[in-house]
């Protein structure tokens, strides 16, 4: 091991050691239910975004839109198939870098608090080193660990950081890695679950969406029950993660991400930032990503900031900035993410960052 990769790993253990956070006492929505297997017809991706009236919410459906050629080496054959939710009764107004292809690694009904308990590129320690990567969701050991979308087991066992299922002593403890059948951008996808207290699958197991994969534990770097979920794009290691909160689909919620950057666009790092429902009252207390070492932002937004899970309903961004809370009222449909930047003394705007170059293909 190097004197560089030996000060990486210091720094790892840190930064999986994974917290069950007790929640915010303001944060308590109910959250939506993902059903364990949505089927997967094969109609096409429509071309329209439906326009029906928000009425009775339907379980999302998952349609496997087109097949797309994907960079395959010479020994991996497995199709791809790119996922794309639809089947929501209310608005659904995916773009072609949206990307909610996931559904949430467990039961709704069996995740402590609903929430996520720490969430990525949030610091425990107050260091940089120590952002997390992933997202932690409060649930009691032996709780059901659901695999988020069709694929490949890749990896069960201890020792994903230091590859070697034999250390354990490994940050992640037991955990399982999937490669995903469908990809993003050319980009191969894979889901990680840490902390396990077992896993119930092999290497080269092939999962379904919604499959019981493993029992959640408190293996590896964790100081309570739970289950850390992360993303990984293109390469499946611990430099290559995004916000699963980009990824990860519910039936009637809508997601916001937001970039904070002064305005001279450096980005404002570990800032908090308040949403406030004006329906509800509920307040979410965040913060910006703490740090640019080891997290990535998403590829087309480029944020620094995302609150997922949200009900259909107008929401207050509120940001102290240079003494004064600058706050504005933000609109959260189901299905969508809504998208702002906050440029220091220039205010909020809501312009969408620009189109996918040509020769992006969606779910690719
Ligand atoms: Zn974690």
């Amino acid at each position: 091991m190097s004197a560089s990769r030996a000060a990486s790993a210091l720094v790892l253990l840190l930064l999986v050691a994974c917290q069950a956070a007790a929640p915010s006492p303001t944060v308590n929505t109910q959250p939506s239910t993902i059903p364990a297997s949505p089927t997967i017809p094969a109609s096409p991706m429509p071309t329209e975004a439906p326009t029906a009236a928000a009425t009775a919410l339907e379980s999302p459906t998952y349609v496997a839109p087109t097949l797309a050629p994907f960079p395959l080496s010479a020994n991996e054959m497995i199709p791809v198939v790119p996922i794309i939710p639809t089947g929501f009764s209310a608005p659904v107004a995916l773009t072609a870098h949206d990307h909610l292809y996931f559904s949430l690694p467990a039961n709704a009904r069996d995740i402590n608090n609903s929430m996520p308990s720490q969430r990525y590129g949030t610091v425990q320690e107050g260091t940089e080193a120590d952002a997390h990567l992933g997202l932690d969701y409060s649930m009691n050991t032996g709780t059901p660990v659901l695999a988020a979308a069709p694929g490949t087991v890749v990896w069960a066992s201890y020792g994903l950081l230091f590859n070697s299922e034999f250390y354990i002593e490994d940050p992640y403890g037991i955990s399982v890695v999937i490669r995903h059948d469908f990809g993003y951008d050319g980009e191969r996808l894979f889901t990680i679950y840490a902390h396990l207290s077992e896993a119930n699958v092999e290497v080269g197991e092939y999962v379904e969406r919604g499959e019981v994969i493993a029992r959640s534990g408190s293996t590896g770097q964790s100081t309570g029950p739970h289950l850390h979920f992360e993303v990984r794009v293109g390469t499946n290691t611990i430099y290559f993660t995004r916000n699963p909160e980009l990824w990860i689909a519910s039936e009637d919620r809508g997601v916001l991400a937001g970039l904070l950057t002064t305005s001279k666009d450096a980005l404002l790092f570990n800032r908090l930032v308040e949403i406030t429902s004006r329906d509800t009252g509920q307040r979410w207390t965040m913060y910006t990503y703490a740090t640019v070492f080891k997290l990535l932002p998403d590829d087309y937004y480029d944020e620094n900031f995302v609150l997922s899970d949200l009900p259909a309903g107008t929401y207050e961004i509120a940001i102290p900035y240079l003494g004064t809370w600058q706050r504005v009222d933000v609109e959260i449909k189901p299905g969508m993410v809504t998208y702002f930047h906050f440029r220091g003394t220039d205010g909020y705007f809501f312009d969408t960052p620009p189109s996918p170059t040509l020769g992006f293909v969606p779910g690719d």
